[in-house]
């Protein structure tokens, strides 16, 4: 019997223990810091009798095993620990939870985001080789919960999601382990480096939420507008020109490690098209592959409903997550590799200031900026962790 432990109690983590609890040969546990979540999960699962994943074509019901709040009842013994929640818990589980992985055990993110392999090495030290770990590009389906410890509905899954392993050995071994097991199609990539530049979520949801409110006057809206198919001319351009940056970077990280392939780190309209072939009703420009993916139809801007209309929600994971365990990462690697990113800039102060954060900040000349503000603590930027040189990178 193999034994894999969820960390996390929300969307992803419904689906997973649903999934991995039906499979006969796998017990599934759940670690829930979160004040509440043990009782509501034991509640749910005892009135229920487990999580049902609804498919578009099936479902699956499976029953964990053990929850638990206290990391000593449900992580001893377990082969597989899976981090199933935003980026910004990650480190405060993978302190919880390290006194209680056993050697040899596989630990991984779904979805890594930016710089998860300096924040293992930073929370794990050296226990980190005694482990092998992993990270998804993204989390493969598009899922929400229906009801608490009952059942949650994907809407769709990726045909593909890339995967970095540490070491990176042992990538082709985890992916087809983990294809039986969560019924996917994995693709090694050579590094994390590569996860952290290829993730397009960083450019998507801060570049959308800047192109959105970057002029809004204060006034409540009636309605929320359109995210993905709000999209204009110049929020594209806004868009384009990040993915360009991240290009360029790439380019100079391929001259620094000639070893390593960055082939899937992609323009972003290349991704588009090629992780929507089928659901993009014109796929000329980016502008055109935002407003007809049938993926992205009707979904609105995060926004708060307040007394007179709605108000944009400037604590949405769009800024709160993706910024500084996203493109702040990157911007940081660019910042090392001294490859200019003026339109990330321009994203990342205009992110910082509606969170209320300090990242950028203008460097003694004042002719640039470096990521040397008072939160760059609460990153993943390199310079987080003190990184010096581009060859420390490769974690
Ligand atoms: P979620 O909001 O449903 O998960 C929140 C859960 O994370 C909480 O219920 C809690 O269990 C845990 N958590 C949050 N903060 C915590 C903390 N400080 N300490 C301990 N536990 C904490 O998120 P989700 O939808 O499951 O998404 C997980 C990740 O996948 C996120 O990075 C998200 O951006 C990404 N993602 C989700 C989807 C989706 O369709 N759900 C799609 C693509 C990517």
């Amino acid at each position: 019997m193999m034994i894999i432990t969820i960390c996390g109690g929300g969307n992803a983590a419904h689906t997973l223990a649903g999934l991995l609890g039906s499979k006969p040969d796998v017990r599934v546990n759940l670690y829930l810091p979160l004040a509440g979540e043990e009782r509501r999960w034991q509640e749910g699962i005892k009135t229920n009798g487990g999580i049902a994943v609804h498919f578009p074509d099936g479902v699956s019901i499976g029953r964990p095993h053990k929850v638990s709040a206290n990391p000593a009842e449900v992580l001893p013994g377990s082969e597989i620990v899976l981090l199933a929640l935003p980026a910004f818990a990650h480190e405060t589980i993978l302190r919880d939870i390290a006194s209680y992985l056993k050697r040899g055990s596989w630990i991984g993110a779904l979805p890594a985001r930016g710089g998860f392999e300096w924040c293992g090495l930073d929370c794990l030290g050296q226990q980190i080789d005694s482990l092998a770990v992993f990270g998804l590009q993204t989390l493969p389906w598009a899922c929400r919960i229906e009801r608490f410890g009952h059942s949650v509905r994907v809407k769709g899954t990726k045909s593909m999601v890339e995967m970095a392993a540490r070491p990176a050995d042992k990538a082709g071994e985890m992916a087809a382990v983990l294809e039986d097991l969560l019924g996917l199609a994995l693709r090694p990539v050579d590094c994390f480096l590569c996860l952290t530049l290829a993730n397009t979520g960083q450019l998507l949801h801060p570049g959308l939420m800047y192109g959105l409110f970057r002029d809004w006057d204060g006034a409540p809206f009636t309605k929320q507008p359109l995210f993905y198919q709000g999209v204009n001319a110049d929020t594209e351009d806004i868009l384009l020109q990040m993915s360009d940056e991240i290009q360029h970077l790439r380019a100079r990280l391929e001259t620094c490690f000639p070893c390593m392939d960055f082939s899937f780190v992609r323009p972003l309209i290349d991704w588009i098209r090629c992780s929507y072939p089928n659901d993009i009703g014109d796929p000329t420009s980016l502008q055109s592959c935002l407003k007809t993916n049938r993926s992205y139809a009707g979904l609105t801007a995060p926004m708060v409903e307040g007394e007179h209309g709605w108000l944009p929600d400037f604590q949405s994971r769009y800024l709160t997550e993706d910024v500084p365990y996203g493109l702040v990462v990157t911007r940081g690697i660019a910042e090392m590799a001294g490859v200019k990113t003026p339109v990330m800039d321009e994203v990342i102060l205009w992110s910082q200031e509606q969170t209320q954060k300090e990242y950028l900040v203008p460097c003694k000349a004042k002719l640039c900026r470096k990521l040397m503000g008072k939160d760059i603590a609460a990153t993943r930027a390199p310079q987080r962790y003190g990184f010096s040189t581009l060859d420390m990178l490769d974690r």
